[in-house]
């Protein structure tokens, strides 16, 4: 019999008594459902149900009939994320605490903005490869890499918890964990974010976020999906970055993760955002600024200044607001575009930086 691979590697002939359908590429539900017998059409009206409609279980599928819909319960389920928390912020923002089916949790944050923009956090990881030491995530260290149907399950979860008329209209993997760390997870879930037959979003309003792995930044900018690339660069000088992030600045230190981003392909109009994460003392100085502006010469890019978020036990302070400002000046006086990120959901831990699984039990 011929064999396919999955997503995950496994046989489908042997493997599992019920196959999980959001474990499956379009092209493998396709052919898994054309083994039962069913004609093409037919996938993409169960594609339709699952990425469309947000069908929490094949009987809500009303247009297959009755006979079909047992069928593929007895062959398939929809795997689902147990919902442990959600809470909302007096902001509007929402913070979901996840369980994975081992047990592991992970955390997905919702976040509401002007003009009717809903941005979903998603995370990639439980815990985090990286011991960034500003970050909570880090503190749990690497839990596991979560698969493609666990990263996208955060977006349906979150969607099917929604009234129909709000639909989530960005996606940023900037949630728990490297995302760059676990590549071809990320890859297939951003080409089902952004597929017609997925969730159809605009690739433009996909964004993954990297600490700095080269190498993967490489890899997926030469890749099929054409996302948005947020890199986290949070300072200035070598000895600075391998203070705040040490694994990921010994393995790129800066010259080497500049000189990269200078030679990216970038399509046109793309930027590159530049993270930078604003710690007292540390990294906040005009004299950064002013390296800043160096660093990023001749590189098409952004600059998003992120308001340190404190929690219990943090090693920084967060920059006060006014020289927050004066960082941002220096970098408009010298023509580079800066944003600063308003901080969104602190009330409920819900930040950068602030996600984690071990204060929820
Ligand atoms: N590992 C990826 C994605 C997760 S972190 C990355 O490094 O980009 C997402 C963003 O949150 C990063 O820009 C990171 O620098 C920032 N961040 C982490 N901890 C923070 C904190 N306590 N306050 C503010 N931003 C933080």
């Amino acid at each position: 019999m011929m064999q396919i691979q999955t997503t995950e590697n496994k046989d489908l002939n042997t493997l599992p008594a019920k196959q999980n359908l959001l474990a499956l590429s379009f092209e493998e539900v396709t052919l898994f459902l054309s083994r039962l017998g069913w004609k093409r059409y037919r996938s993409e009206q169960v594609l339709s149900w699952i990425y469309k409609q947000f069908a929490a279980d094949f009987e809500s599928m009303t247009n297959l009939s009755k006979s079909d819909r047992r069928l593929l319960s007895e062959k398939a389920v929809l795997s689902h994320l147990k919902v442990v928390t959600h809470q909302k912020s007096s902001d509007g923002t929402e913070k979901f605490l996840f369980e994975l089916a081992d047990g592991k949790q992970i955390e997905t944050v919702l976040i509401r903005s002007e003009k009717k923009r809903r941005t979903l956090c998603i995370s990639s990881q439980a815990g985090c490869t990286l011991d960034c030491n500003f970050c909570l995530t880090a503190q749990e260290g690497l839990k596991r890499n979560l698969r493609v149907d666990e990263i996208i399950n955060q977006f349906l979860s979150v969607q099917a918890t929604l009234p129909d008329e709000e639909s989530i209209t960005n996606v940023v993997l900037m949630g728990m964990g490297e995302p760059l760390a676990n590549l071809n997870a990320v890859t297939a879930a951003c080409e089902r974010m952004i597929s017609p037959m997925g969730l159809n979003l605009a690739s433009r309003r996909v964004t993954v976020s990297t600490a700095g792995l080269i190498p993967q930044i490489k890899t997926l900018i030469a890749g099929p999906v054409s996302v948005n690339l947020s890199i986290s660069l949070n300072a200035t000088t070598d000895e600075i970055r391998s203070r705040i992030m040490p694994k990921v600045n010994r393995l790129y230190p800066l010259k080497e993760l500049m000189a990269a981003c200078r030679a990216l392909p970038l399509p046109p109009r793309r930027s590159i955002t530049f993270e930078y994460v604003m710690l007292s003392g540390i990294n906040d100085s005009l004299e950064d600024a002013a390296r800043l502006v160096q660093l990023v010469k001749g590189i098409q890019c952004k600059i998003n200044l992120i308001p340190f978020n404190a929690y219990p036990g943090a090693l920084y302070q967060p920059t006060p607001d006014g020289q927050i400002l004066r960082f941002q000046d220096w970098l408009h006086q010298h023509k580079i575009r800066t944003t600063i990120r308003k901080s969104k959901g602190r009330d409920i831990l819900a930040a950068c930086g602030q996600l984690t699984s071990e204060f929820e039990n």
